[in-house]
């Protein structure tokens, strides 16, 4: 039995209660028929598209890169409640600039570079960035935690 509000969007099938009360098989080809909805996107600024960063990509960093995690060992340097953390290669590793280079940091110097995890990665950037954000500088954090 078709509903009255199927037939005035022209065959366009519509979720409601009464697939349920038609019948079990009768809700799945409705979902189906769905499916090939289009999504809208409503933004009205949008964000611009992600690029790598030059930089990160040129012989110098990757050199930066190498010698930062070759000097940590190949393990993760975060240190939490006095324990280093264990994370180690093979797992994913960043070298990350201890003074992000937004912050004035050298970018090529090993002295300025702590290998990191993923997930120690993500909270020392983000911690940086709310500092850059908040006014407070991004100078001087070191320890992610
Ligand atoms: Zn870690």
């Amino acid at each position: 039995m078709k509903s009255p509000l199927a037939e005035t969007l022209g065959g366009l099938r519509v979720c409601g209660p009464w697939p349920a009360i038609a019948g079990g098989g009768d809700a799945v080809m409705k979902l189906k028929s769905i499916a090939g909805i289009r999504t809208i996107d409503t933004r009205t600024v949008r964000p611009p598209a992600k690029a790598a960063d030059p930089e990160l990509l040129s012989p110098e960093h990757r050199r930066w890169a190498a010698d930062v995690k070759k000097r940590a060992g190949y393990q993760c340097q975060a240190v939490v409640d006095g324990r280093r953390c264990e994370v180690r290669a093979p797992a994913r590793l960043f070298a990350d600039h201890i003074i992000e280079r937004k912050d004035g940091g050298p970018a090529f110097d090993v002295e300025n570079g702590q290998c990191l995890c993923g997930s120690h990665h993500t909270k020392k950037t983000a911690a940086a960035r709310g500092a850059r954000l908040s006014g407070r500088g991004g100078r001087g954090f070191k320890s992610p935690s």
